[in-house]
């Protein structure tokens, strides 16, 4: 039998579930991606995560011909997945197509349509867990129910998890089945330009990409691993793994990021751990409760919140977007996202929380800018992160507890050295006010050569009267239906 592996959000050739099922299942194994012309078409044109998914692709394309042989090799295609990925089972004349599963919306409808037109051509349609350790309904309360809550989720997931369940999913041992590429099908990933796109900054960027790169920032996550919990919340430390990208678009398995984090037996990999049951406990949420992913709060009495809406609601959310609010921390964290497409994680709780109860805006307008921008852009953790911040969302923080813009930056950038990387205009102002410039005294502000308004705004909302303004705004929730 033959058989076609579609990949997707699974770009490597290591553990991979739907891999090694097709492999055992089949004497012969194509493997394909396609830029997706559905997603591509939307895109500016340029996007960093395209780049990143080229070259992914390409260092895939070369991992397979080192597997198979080199007449093996990714088959790539530029054109609608839903329509093409049908016509090229057919056309290589393949039993089965196996692919990893993908629950968000988008990918569900597609994958849809892509099942019921192989199916009118007899060919079956195989789909594998592989993106987390426990999917869908694996974890749920003694009553059968999902959980909305994380600590107990947490606590179940970890009793829960075994050596069985990290075990990797064997490919190099059935690599002679890897088929050789037809002919008639280019033997290379298209370049950028070939695919209608420019380069970004990708490549400067001090984010591992290529064949390795997932593993290089584990080797080097490795050696602090242990220290995670006491750097973690330090924007201006490596502290973090930075392989949120890599786990995004499957660089790298789950399965052996937790076999690392177990390995390491500390408190530190312990807390670690947590994250990326965060990861998983956010993707069940958007399984079992998909109107999270239509739009809709968690929680619907928050739906009942009116935002601020008209011009200076969006001069507002303007000026979040480019980092003009006059709030240090939340400006250069908005500097960071928009030069790199990285987020610290302390950072996006502070600017979210900001959009959402300092400028009283609707958390889908910022959840809608983190999706442009992010390169680790994750539906299920973007939108669990968004709600949290505005409390609409499951293991709701209460919503009067509600950061202080300036506090977060003398607690987690004591010494400025984050914000002045990217405001280096503020770099002559003491350090005491740093976070807080329109509290500088005249002479420091001139000692520092900074008029306000000109070389760094001043404040756009006064955050005492914005908290005021938010707790009545929320007040809402509390009403009976
Ligand atoms: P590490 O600290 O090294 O953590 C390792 C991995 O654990 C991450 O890569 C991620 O996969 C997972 N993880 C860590 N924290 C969380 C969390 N709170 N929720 C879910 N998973 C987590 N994460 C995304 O992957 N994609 C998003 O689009 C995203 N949007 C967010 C939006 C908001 C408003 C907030 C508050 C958080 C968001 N997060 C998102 C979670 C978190 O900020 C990032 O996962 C993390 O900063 C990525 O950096 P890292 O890979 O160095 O993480």
């Amino acid at each position: 039998a033959r058989a076609l592996l579609w990949y997707r959000r699974d770009l490597r050739a290591n553990d991979h579930a739907a891999l090694s099922q097709a492999l055992r299942s089949a004497a012969a194994v194509h493997c394909a991606f396609v830029f997706d012309r559905a997603i591509l078409d939307e895109l500016p044109r340029q996007d960093r995560r395209l780049e990143f998914i080229r070259e992914s692709a390409a260092a895939l394309d070369a991992d397979l011909r080192s597997l198979g042989g080199p007449g093996c090799g990714l088959i790539t295609l530029h054109a609608s997945a839903a329509e093409a990925l049908p016509a090229l089972a057919r056309r290589l004349g393949v039993q089965a197509v196996f692919a990893n599963h993908d629950d968000e919306p988008a990918a569900l409808a597609r994958d849809q349509l892509v099942r019921e037109r192989l199916a009118a051509d007899g060919i079956a349609f195989h789909t594998s867990k592989d993106t987390v350790v426990f999917e869908r309904g694996e974890v749920l309360t003694q009553a059968g129910a999902p959980y909305s809550v994380f600590t107990p989720y947490s606590r179940a997931w970890l009793a829960k998890v075994d050596e069985a369940d990290l075990r990797p999913h064997p490919v190099r041992e059935f690599a002679a089945r890897l088929a050789p590429r037809p002919e008639g099908f280019a033997t290379d990933v298209p370049a950028l330009a070939q695919l209608g796109f420019e380069p970004t900054n990708l490549r400067s960027l001090k984010l591992p990409t290529g064949s390795a790169g997932a593993a290089e920032l584990l080797r080097s996550f490795a050696q602090r691993m242990d220290r995670y919990e006491e750097l973690r919340d330090l924007p201006s430390v490596k502290g973090p793994s930075y392989l949120g990208v890599h786990l995004r678009f499957g660089r790298v398995s789950i399965r052996e990021l937790v076999r690392a984090a177990r390995a390491h037996d500390s408190p530190g990999a312990a807390t670690w751990l947590k994250e990326l049951v965060w990861r998983e406990f956010y993707f069940q949420v958007l399984a079992n409760f998909p109107q999270v992913g239509r739009g809709e709060s968690f929680r619907p009495a928050y739906d009942r919140i009116a935002w601020e809406q008209g011009p200076q609601a969006q001069a507002h959310f303007a000026a979040w977007c480019e980092g003009r609010t006059g709030y240090p921390l939340v400006d250069a964290a908005m500097a960071q996202i928009n030069q790199t497409g990285y987020m610290h994680n302390r950072l996006r709780m502070v600017t979210a929380s900001f959009l959402c109860k300092d400028l009283g805006l609707d958390w889908r307008w910022g959840e809608r800018y983190f999706a442009e921008k992010l390169n680790d852009y994750e539906l299920a953790s973007n939108n669990g992160g968004w709600q949290w911040a505005s409390s609409s969302g499951c293991d709701a923080q209460p919503y009067f507890r509600i950061f202080h813009p300036v506090t977060q930056g003398e607690r987690f950038d004591p010494d400025g050295k984050f914000v002045l990387r990217y405001l280096p205009q503020l770099a002559g102002l003491p350090e005491k006010v740093l976070h807080a410039p329109w509290k500088a005294r005249p002479v420091d502000l001139a000692a520092a050569g900074i008029t306000l308004g000109k070389d760094y705004p001043l404040p756009i909302v006064d955050h005492a009267q914005a908290r005021e303004q938010t707790l009545r705004r929320y007040s809402v929730v509390k009403e009976r239906d």
